[in-house]
């Protein structure tokens, strides 16, 4: 049976296809699961704080639980680049589990001879070479420029793509939901849809740029229910690494996600400034470092002389629906622009 190399954020997909392995982001299978909130409770009940962040809680119970870990090959986390709690994840799996692990650095400096260096070691340990994951990253260009479209729709023609539609292609293109193949079909799929609902945009929809990491609550149903569309998912875009590259390491250096939050933030500043939205959603995750990021967003904005109207928004637990306040903070803010 093939094996999946399971991962707690985006990682060179092209080193784990190159491998035979199947890409598996823990992320997805926690927060598309019909009760997440169970995931959260049993890391609760195994030691897990209260005041630790639901994403890691929720990536700890996948990996623990029989049911899923069973053919789970390999686990990587990524701590350089991601996420501190990673590194303490990683050894809480391997003294429980027994899984192999692997420890996956993004270069701090952003370095492109560092990246291929650390792609060449992942790519060692995976059993597989450069040269192999470089005609992986050649094969997955066409699937890459078809995600492309669905999202330059999602804001040229506004509601054609609703935001979660364009949210859930971009976001389950860090694992390619398995099968890259079966991915681009269901891509294909789509923009041939689109064709037809093109002609149905609706430009008094109210545009909203998203920015932050994945939501842990379906904030962009709730959008779409206000007559309001999301076309501007900053960090989902960011893990279908849409943008042109001269090789694998370059692609992985351009990823905005590992970096500082003011490398991040121009990138995100110039979709802005030519999808033109009427509000900005910053969200926020609690217990999160990155919820300081929040400052330099506000401060960058300033700089570039945008006005647009942001709502911060910080969630702790995942949920199926929006609580009365939050909806009542999102329906005030629709308001206002
Ligand atoms: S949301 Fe923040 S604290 Fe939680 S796993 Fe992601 S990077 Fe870590």
């Amino acid at each position: 049976m093939q094996k999946k190399a399971a991962f707690t954020t985006t990682v060179p997909v092209e080193v784990i296809l190159a491998s035979g392995y199947i890409p598996l982001d823990l992320n997805n299978i926690f927060v598309s699961a019909e009760n997440p909130s169970a995931f959260v409770e049993k890391a609760e009940f195994s030691g897990f704080a209260g005041s630790s962040c639901a994403w890691i809680k929720g990536l700890y119970s996948v990996l623990a639980s029989p049911e899923f870990n069973k053919d789970f090959g390999v686990f990587i986390a990524v701590t350089e680049g991601d996420c501190s709690n990673a590194k303490v994840l990683e050894q809480i799996v391997a003294m429980e589990t027994g899984i192999r692990t692997f420890i996956f650095n993004f270069p701090y400096l952003r370095e492109i001879d560092k990246m291929r260096s650390e792609i060449e070691r992942f790519a060692e340990f995976m059993g597989t070479d450069y040269k192999t994951c470089a005609k992986v990253w050649e094969d997955l260009k066409n699937l890459r420029k078809k995600l492309k479209i669905i999202d330059e729709t999602s804001y040229l023609y506004p509601g054609s793509v609703t935001g979660e539609e364009n949210h859930l292609f971009l976001v389950s293109s860090s694992d390619f939901c398995g099968d890259p193949a079966e991915y681009e079909k269901k891509a294909d799929d789509f923009i041939k849809e689109l064709e037809h609902r093109k002609h149905f945009a609706d430009p008094s929809r109210k545009k909203i740029a998203y920015l932050g990491v994945p939501p842990i609550v379906p904030i962009h149903s709730f959008l779409e229910s206000r007559h309001a569309t999301v076309i501007f998912n900053e960090i989902q875009r960011e893990f279908a690494m849409l943008g042109e590259s001269e090789s694998i390491e370059e692609q992985y250096i351009n990823y905005t996600y590992p970096y500082s939050a003011a490398f991040r933030f121009e990138k995100a500043i110039a979709e802005i400034e030519k999808r033109r939205p009427d509000g900005i959603i910053h969200y926020v995750q609690s217990f999160c470092h990155r919820q300081l990021e929040d400052i330099i967003l506000r401060q960058l904005l300033k700089n570039h002389g945008l006005n647009i109207p942001l709502l911060t928004l910080e969630f702790d637990k995942p949920a199926n629906k929006i609580d009365a306040r939050v909806a009542t903070r999102i329906e005030a803010f629709l308001e206002t622009i």
